[in-house]
């Protein structure tokens, strides 16, 4: 599942493709995602320039002229295709066609992700927005932000990082990566965290983010792969994915049989039980 960098990376794939070009026409294949698309979407959209781009936690949001903004989330499984293609790929349920011929698809085999048009001025109270916590790479936040939220919260740090209304944008990933770095275990009651460990953790999690992004950034040369898509790029994982396997610390620690893993909340995370004490 797309998580922050990775929307990221996306958003800016079509910022290159889009901005500054007018939507001549939308069309719409299936609009039965996870939220239904308005019925009015492609008439509402179409004939508008593209002005800006911003994301918000896992969501993107394309300004148009005119004040309104397109919300698009990718789901489970949605990508975006910047090509010119004539032929519909399998799954490109909605396509953004500009002025000069391009072609932006939206393709998400599960339909979880979702695309609704607003007022830009509502942006910040659209429903899936509201309430969202704070950007992680934004100036403003600090290891005070997260100190407030985390306290008293008798939840694991992992379940608690996870909650978009603590931290906008992490997900699963991110977060097993973030706590390996900050050598903090996955279970560890977040109201019991020390200031100490609280610095080291907003720092982590800005670390394992911008070297992501930068990693996407990378990926963009290329940005324009059918089969691939933007955004899903090769990432040097320390502890997601490597059960059994050493991580960078393990060949230090005799007897250490490598990265743990267990499930938190229905969902699988990734540890090394060395360097991520309980205590
Ligand atoms: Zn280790």
């Amino acid at each position: 599942m797309p998580e922050l960098p990775e929307v990221e990376t996306v958003m800016r794939g079509m910022q290159i493709a889009l901005q500054g070009h007018i939507i001549q026409n939308v069309i719409v294949r299936r609009d039965d995602l996870r939220w239904r698309i308005p019925a009015d979407f492609s008439q509402s959209v179409s004939g508008r320039r593209v002005i800006g781009f911003r994301r918000r936690g896992k969501y993107i949001l394309i300004r148009l002229s005119g004040d309104r903004t397109i919300v698009l989330h990718l789901g489970m499984s949605g990508r975006i295709v910047l090509d010119s293609a004539a032929m519909a790929a399998p799954h490109e349920h909605v396509v953004f066609v500009t002025e000069d011929g391009k072609r932006c698809a939206f393709i998400d085999p599960r339909r979880f992700g979702m695309i609704d048009l607003v007022e830009t001025e509502q942006e910040e109270s659209y429903r899936l927005l509201k309430g969202m916590g704070p950007e992680p790479l934004e100036p403003a936040f600090s290891s005070t932000t997260l100190e407030k939220a985390f306290a008293k919260k008798s939840a694991s740090i992992k379940t608690v990082l996870l909650d978009q209304k603590v931290v906008a944008g992490l997900g699963n990933i991110y977060v097993c990566e973030a706590l390996y770095r900050a050598g903090i275990h996955p279970e560890r009651e977040a109201g019991s965290l020390k200031k100490q460990q609280i610095k080291l953790l907003t720092k982590a999690i800005q670390t394992v983010l911008e070297e992501a992004i930068a990693a996407g950034g990378s990926s963009l040369k290329d940005y324009v792969r059918p089969e691939g898509g933007l955004g899903y790029f090769q990432h040097a994982w320390r502890v997601y994915g490597r059960k059994g396997l050493p991580c960078p610390d393990c060949p230090k620690h005799p007897g250490c049989t490598g990265v743990e893993q267990i499930t938190q909340a229905g969902r699988s995370t990734f540890f090394c039980p060395i360097r991520q004490k309980i205590a």
